[in-house]
């Protein structure tokens, strides 16, 4: 599906698309300096957690409206954009009064369809870039439904952040990234950027390079990523965020590639190479249906000398054989012993179908 509107915006801004700034804003001096190192390496987009949803109460739930005053002050001074999470229209409001340039949603606002509409509801006629998390849960409809309802309600410059997804078991990551969903939201919605957040699918500092290279190589449009002056002094999420160097170094050592290219030469080169590609995969099907004519043959032949189906020495002589047929031919014999199962057991499941026709036809005789 494409929505129509969103087409233009792609554009708006550089690819790759880079946010990255304080979980929360604490004070103006913690704020300013992170954003003045963080620009310093070149990002000119400042994230800042103003409203923090958390899970537990009693704890630091964001400065509010004074840091929007902050965020004012230091736009003005370092000419950079800033965005912060909105999960109601009071937050809409406020936000857009004190002139923030990008809205974000967060995944426990993305669950709550009611939220969602409240949220499009107030953004009427206003035009400003919002970015949707995915929901905590890993249900791509509830992703997709917020984006629509964004849509519905005339926005047009709509993006969407990766930041994994919730689980109840313990896993070597804050929140699963299962690359799989953000990438089936993308093959729905072509044209709206979609970046990643390794931070909060991280949960820890240590993996952000490997998840941003990840999403890199995913073909993602850009990363959003939690930094700050002193990460762990931070108010919030202090284990995930990195030092503005880091960030620069992070940023200087991970490869952008480009999703196709125009250089003339290459796009015919590659051209050729899929053309041959499509050839032995025709190539690859022929051989499997005259293996599996070969494979009826004998299941025939079996039965009508009443032969079991399965016979275990022959099995265990043509898994040795292949295996070392793959390791010869320089592919990998595990992929290779699996793919073999796999014919290996659609053939049997021929010959089965084989050998019950004739029981099936003798029953009917009797
Ligand atoms: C955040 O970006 O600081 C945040 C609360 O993120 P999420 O909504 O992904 O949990
Ligand atoms: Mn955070």
């Amino acid at each position: 599906m494409e929505i129509q509107g969103l087409k233009s915006w792609g554009g708006h801004y550089k690819r790759p698309l880079i946010m990255a700034g304080p979980c929360s804003a604490e004070t103006f001096e913690q704020l300013r300096e992170t954003a003045y190192g963080i620009r310093n390496h070149g990002v000119n987009i400042i994230r800042a957690g103003v409203w923090k949803p958390r899970t537990r109460p009693n704890n630091f739930e964001g400065i509010g409206v004074s840091a929007l005053k902050w965020i004012r002050d230091i736009k003005a001074e370092l000419n950079v954009e800033f965005a912060v999470e909105v999960a109601n229209p009071l937050h809409v409001e406020e936000a857009l009064y004190h002139g923030i340039d990008i809205l974000w949603i967060g995944a426990r606002s993305t669950v709550n369809p009611f939220s969602i509409q409240e949220i499009a509801n107030s953004l009427r006629g206003v035009d400003v870039p919002v970015f949707v998390k995915n929901p905590i849960n890993p249900d791509l409809s509830l992703w997709i439904g917020a984006i629509e309802r964004l849509h519905q309600a005339g926005l047009t410059k709509i993006g969407a952040i990766h930041r994994g997804f919730s689980s109840y078991q313990k896993t070597r990551f804050r929140n699963v990234p299962q690359w799989r969903i953000p990438l089936d939201l993308k093959k729905t919605f072509t044209e709206i950027p979609l970046i990643c957040d390794p931070s909060h699918i991280a949960g820890n500092r240590s993996m952000i390079f490997e998840l941003s290279q990840k999403a890199a190589d995913l073909d993602f449009d850009g990363l959003m990523i939690e930094t700050h002056r002193q990460p762990d002094d931070a108010w919030s999420d202090a284990k995930q965020q990195i030092t503005p160097a880091r960030l620069g170094e992070i940023l200087g050592q991970i490869k952008f590639r480009n999703p196709t290219s125009r250089n003339k030469e290459f796009i015919s080169h590659l051209e050729e190479l899929r053309e041959e590609i499509d050839h032995l995969d025709q190539e690859l099907y022929e051989v499997i249906a005259n293996r599996m004519k070969l494979v009826d043959q004998i299941g025939y032949y079996k039965r009508d000398n009443n032969v079991t189906i399965f016979q275990k020495n022959r099995w265990k002589e043509i898994s040795n054989s292949r295996h070392s047929w793959a390791d010869k031919l320089g592919l990998d014999p595990e992929f290779m012993d699996e793919l073999f199962k796999m014919i290996h057991e659609n053939s049997i499941k021929r010959q089965t179908l084989i050998m019950n026709q004739e029981i099936e036809k003798t029953r009917n005789v009797s």
